[in-house]
């Protein structure tokens, strides 16, 4: 973007704003690097109207942060306690709406740059929704099911006050799936005296929508889909290198399968799998068996395939492939990472984690000219289907399979044109990370302006 410059004035403006930013955010290099990455790409819209800089300014501080003790008792009888976040970033365009994250990572700076990167995304879908994220530094790693289940009570016995189907609407994210929805659900219903679309992720028979489990990663297919579309080819015998085996890695695999590419790898905490001809569905369903219901390790799969390699320790990136699927978590590829995808000749990289490419692999990516589909424009399917979600509860309906899938994959079809129309027209040719975050970002600063200075 340095073909924009700035009026001096303008200058002063963003000089003020970036220091401030680091002075108050010293300590939180997850949520820097949120920020930082956005603000690179935003020169072409500050060179225009000062004011986005002044609402850049606002956004970047959440409307309210909530931190708060999760107390719990083991199955010893000995009691633990975690601490629990939820961030409501920005109301702007609709209730806060984000997942919640179980890790040890877990940290004020995580949940901000993920609330963060919520606002723009959820901007993106073309639904109403704000944004925000919550989450706690428990472990569910070997914590039995009743463990869990007290653990996510307590969790709700706080943020309950909180929330609310018009208020502030959370879902899943890592470690929170189908059981610790229903767990956190039946404890705000008690809490609350209340039956409502309260959380997204909600199971079939009490008010989920089709798709929602599924949606991370087939949006993030079909926004792959698009992008070479665009570039006249297809999934076609391309052999994809995907990382994560949770929810967004199982349902990418299986819309890769369904495109006639050859998924090779996934990868868990422990090391990744490498099935050279390509992993099946019945290797598909190995696996979603494994991780969803037995929560065991990936060496395992090595009992289902006598071709498979399994490399203990290490990640997918170095493997031979046409394109990056990095699920599973922020900052999995580095500029190393990043260095060996190029050298490998690989085309491009599309995020169904949240910000899984450091700053520094995503300058490696443009100098080789990649394709990059940014994790907030190329994994919003999820929450897009959970708008969906909300939607379906209002009017106490659930929708078809095929109309949710129909609505998903236009919406990631939307997403697509609108990040490139915008990056086109600020004159940052087919930069589809630059024109994601500039129609993100002008969406919700407009409504930001609109709604007066609040
Ligand atoms: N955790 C998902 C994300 O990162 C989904 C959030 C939601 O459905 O609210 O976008």
């Amino acid at each position: 973007s340095s073909k924009y410059t700035l009026s001096p004035d303008s200058q002063l403006l963003l000089d003020n704003l970036v220091e401030t930013l680091h002075t108050r955010n010293a300590g939180q290099p997850e949520f820097l690097e949120a920020v930082n990455e956005v603000l690179d790409t935003m020169m072409p819209v500050f060179a225009k109207d000062s004011k986005y800089i002044e609402i850049f300014d606002r956004i970047v501080e959440p409307e309210r942060q909530i931190i708060f003790r999760v107390p719990w008792v083991d199955d010893k009888g000995i009691s633990r306690v975690n601490r629990g976040f939820r961030v409501q970033m920005s109301s702007a365009l609709g209730p806060y709406k984000g997942g919640i994250r179980f890790h040890p990572t877990v940290n004020l700076s995580v949940i901000k740059f993920l609330a963060f990167e919520q606002v723009f995304k959820n901007s993106l879908t073309t639904l109403m929704m704000g944004a925000g994220k919550g989450g706690s530094d428990f472990d569910p790693k070997g914590k039995s099911d009743g463990e869990v289940m007290r653990f996510c009570q307590s969790f709700m016995t706080e943020l309950y006050r909180y929330i609310g189907p018009d208020t502030d609407v959370p879902a899943g994210d890592i470690n929170v799936g189908a059981r610790e929805i229903g767990f956190l659900f039946g404890q705000y219903k008690r809490l609350a005296n209340a039956f409502n679309g309260v959380l997204t992720g909600k199971d079939l028979r009490w008010g989920g929508s089709m798709i929602r489990p599924e949606a991370t990663g087939y949006g993030c297919v079909y926004f792959a889909k698009n992008y070479l579309n665009y570039k006249k080819t297809d999934f076609t015998g391309k052999k994809c290198i995907v990382s994560g085996s949770g929810n967004v890695a199982q349902y990418t695999v299986e819309k890769l399968l369904d495109f006639g590419a050859v998924p090779v790898t996934m990868s868990d905490s422990s090391g990744f799998i490498y099935e050279p001809t390509g992993i099946t569905r019945e290797g598909l369903a190995y696996i979603m068996e494994l991780k969803n219901v037995d929560r065991g390790r990936l060496n395992d799969y090595l009992n289902f395939s006598k071709s498979a390699q399994f490399f203990e320790n290490q990640k997918p990136w170095g493997v031979p492939g046409d394109y990056a699927f990095p699920s599973a978590t922020q900052g999995e590829i580095d500029q190393a990472d990043a260095q060996n995808l190029v050298a490998n000749n690989v085309k491009g990289v599309f995020e169904g984690a949240n910000m899984p490419s450091t700053h520094g692999a995503i300058e490696i990516y443009k100098q080789a000219g990649l394709m990059f589909g940014p994790g907030k424009a190329a994994n919003a399917g999820g929450v897009a289907v959970s708008g969906l979600e909300m939607a379906q509860n209002s009017q106490r309906q659930q929708w078809p399979r095929e109309v949710v899938e129909e609505k998903l994959s236009s919406i990631m079809k939307e997403i697509f044109d609108m990040s490139l129309s915008a990056a086109q027209k600020y004159d940052m040719g087919d930069d589809v990370q630059i024109g994601a975050n500039i129609a993100g970002f002008l969406k919700v600063a407009d409504a930001m302006e609109q709604q007066g200075c609040v």
